[in-house]
């Protein structure tokens, strides 16, 4: 008898230690958030496609990105550790739009890092913009990388974000999709918003001078003109061709407000706006986020933060 309750015992014990053990193990390969290890490894080209990858992956990503908040996307030269996380990564999301094109910097990084094959997780988040083009002799028909500052591309970065992590991680596909939904309406009301303050600005007064001509899908948007010292970020950048070129621009246009990039070295716009006596109103976000815990730290603030310096500049 007691040699009987012992066996029950015994295999009363056994089953529990079974089932604690298949609860462990359960537990650790469904809930990817409790070590980071099983978070997916994700790289992201610059700062506004970190934070949209971001808002899509949730918990369920780990991010390193590339060329660091407040500097220049469209050329960078990779350091050992960035080497080193894309050869790692899970997936990849770039701008496309040759905004990674100057000095080649990502292509080279992509066959060094082994992620330059047809089946690499390489996903382009413009994938599906209606690209526009450069005008400027020497860069005709080149396409122009700054489409998400049109909110309406944005949303298509966030599907192609999801779309992305739900390739590379499917069990979670359920989370993606909700996040992505939810983020999306964000952005919808968001570009609900911006039309209805741009509104506000009497038509003739919508010229919106920048360092950078980043703002063509920008202006196409929300029925803006853009001028620009140099068209886009490369080697000849605020030579007194372009800036006689702007400053003529602006007389004749009778611009009051001139507007600066963070991410853009300040000495050009400052002699523009010397030489015409028209002031620089603000600062806006183009190629970069800012700073975390400052201003225009996420993609939805450094929109909202455009918005209302672009419509206090020029509601004056
Ligand atoms: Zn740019």
């Amino acid at each position: 008898m007691i040699k009987r309750k012992l066996v029950l015992l015994c295999s009363t014990l056994l089953i529990f230690f079974m089932m604690a053990a298949c609860t462990n193990q359960e537990e650790t390969s469904t809930s990817p958030t409790d070590g980071g290890e099983e978070k997916v490894q994700v790289v992201t080209t610059y700062s506004i496609v970190y934070d949209i990858v971001k808002n899509v992956g949730g918990d369920l990503v780990d991010i390193h990105s590339l060329a660091p908040i407040g500097s220049n996307p469209h050329e960078y030269d990779p350091l050992p550790k960035d080497v080193q996380k894309t050869t790692d990564a899970d997936a990849v999301f770039y701008n496309g739009l040759n905004l990674e094109a100057g000095n080649s910097w990502f292509d080279r990084l992509m066959e060094t890092a082994g992620k330059d094959g047809q089946d690499a997780p390489v996903f382009l988040m413009s994938n599906g913009v209606e690209p526009m083009y450069l005008t400027t002799e020497g860069n005709e028909g080149e396409e122009d990388p700054h489409a998400w500052l049109d909110i309406q591309n944005g949303i298509k970065y966030a599907e192609n974000a999801r779309d992305g992590l739900i390739k590379v991680d499917p069990d979670n596909e359920d989370v993606y999709r909700k996040n992505t939904d939810e983020y999306i309406a964000k952005l919808k009301e968001l570009h609900q918003n911006a039309i209805e303050q741009f509104n506000e600005i009497a038509e003739e007064e919508r010229v919106l001078v920048t360092s950078e001509g980043a703002f063509k899908y920008f202006s196409s948007a929300y029925g803006f003109q853009a001028e620009y010292i140099w068209e886009i970020n490369q080697e000849n950048q605020g030579t007194p061709d372009q800036i006689t070129r702007i400053v003529d621009i602006i007389n004749v246009k009778e611009i009051k407000g001139l507007f600066l990039e963070t991410s853009i070295d300040p000495r050009s716009m400052e002699t523009v706006s010397a030489e015409t006596d028209v002031p620089i109103m603000g600062k806006v976000f183009t190629d970069s986020l800012g700073a975390p815990r400052e201003d225009g730290d996420t993609y939805i603030k450094m929109m909202e933060w455009n918005i209302a310096q672009i419509k206090a500049g020029l509601s004056q």
